[in-house]
């Protein structure tokens, strides 16, 4: 499978008065693991669709290998989307299911078991080659589906939130796969989820998309640490947007100090305490109703517990704070 440049050029989605997707802008080098991440009803899945060929593009390009393939039928493009497992034919056994695109194609029955058991060798399913679809769990009939999306031998992978059917084990396993199988074969995977947490573990770049614009784009490490705005870092998790005199910082809740009262730079009353095993997360309320937490290492924490009620002190260190643009 080859590697190629996914281009969006100004790409925009409207469906009636809704503008779904704002003239978003992104080249997507080949061969990278992408996540694109954000609220519900910011345009991922219509970024994702048009991409696809399942949606028109109201206005804007998409260039793929510096092809225009922003007008051409799905199966035309190099993409494939990788369905949930609900697309799976019921009456065609696990290979039939995988084989059905060559079929179409007019490739030979012996063919198209030999390139489908390919795939499924791929996903780990080999022992499974002849069952139906519905002897399988949903895991193995997800691994199916992407069996079934990767033997078209696409340029670029399309999952739109693969992992949000699955139990939280299952996901963690998933989603390890899903990296090891996008490594193997070197092409580009852009992958839409709603979790933070699935898009840093995942992606060589995020792109954070917000009321239907990109937010910010990046590599994990990047956008976790330097967020440009107040809504990527409370999006992305694990920090604290405060604003001071001179305008908005965000903090991540690992800098945080807890300090005694007056001698710190916030001062305030702890609202809550979680333990979360290797830290204690505390929340304490500042003035101007600002919420903030601070994720203690638990034994920093239990050598001098706080209780809800409790005033406090908070502090950080000047290199800790991050600008943000107002
Ligand atoms: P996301 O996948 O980020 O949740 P979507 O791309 O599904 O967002 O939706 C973006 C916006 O477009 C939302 O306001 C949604 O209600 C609207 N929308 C999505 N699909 C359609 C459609 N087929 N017809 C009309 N509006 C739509
Ligand atoms: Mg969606």
């Amino acid at each position: 499978m080859q590697t190629a440049d996914l281009e969006l050029v100004k790409l925009t989605k409207r469906y009636g008065d809704t503008l779904a997707v704002d003239a978003i802008d992104r080249r997507i080098p080949g061969g990278t693991y992408v996540c694109l991440l954000g609220p519900s009803g910011c345009g991922k899945s219509s970024t994702l669709r048009m991409i696809a060929g399942h949606e028109f593009a109201s206005d804007g390009a998409i260039l793929l290998d510096n092809r225009d393939v922003t007008h051409l039928a799905p199966a035309k493009r190099g993409t494939a989307m990788m369905f949930q497992n609900y697309a799976l034919f019921p009456h065609l056994s696990v290979v039939d299911n995988v084989a059905f695109s060559l079929k179409m194609k007019g490739v030979a029955a012996p063919e198209r078991r030999k390139q489908a058991a390919e795939m499924l060798e791929l996903v780990d399913m080999t022992a499974f080659l002849d069952r139906m679809p519905e002897q399988l769990s949903g895991g193995q009939q997800q691994r199916v589906a992407l069996a079934r999306a990767l033997i078209t031998r696409p340029q670029v992978l399309l999952l739109d939130e693969p992992l949000s059917a699955l139990d939280p084990f299952l996901r963690i396993r998933m989603r390890a796969e899903l990296r090891r199988l996008q490594r193997e074969l070197g092409i580009t995977f852009l992958h839409v989820t709603h979790g933070q947490d699935e898009a840093l573990a995942l992606a060589d770049e995020i792109i954070v998309m917000n009321a239907a614009k990109i937010e910010q784009a990046g590599p994990p490490r990047d956008v976790f640490n330097t967020p440009r705005t107040a809504f990527v870092a409370r999006f992305i998790g694990g920090h604290n947007v405060i604003t001071l005199p001179d305008g908005p910082i965000s903090l991540r809740s690992d800098a945080l100090r807890l300090t005694a009262p007056g001698s710190a730079r916030l001062s305030g009353k702890v609202t809550g305490v979680e333990f979360q095993g290797m830290h204690v997360a505390v929340s304490a309320l500042m003035p101007g109703d600002m919420e903030i937490t601070a994720l203690v290492p638990e034994a920093a924490f239990f050598s001098a517990p706080k209780a809800p009620g409790e005033a406090i002190g908070l502090d950080w260190a000047d290199s800790d704070a991050h600008r943000l643009e107002a």
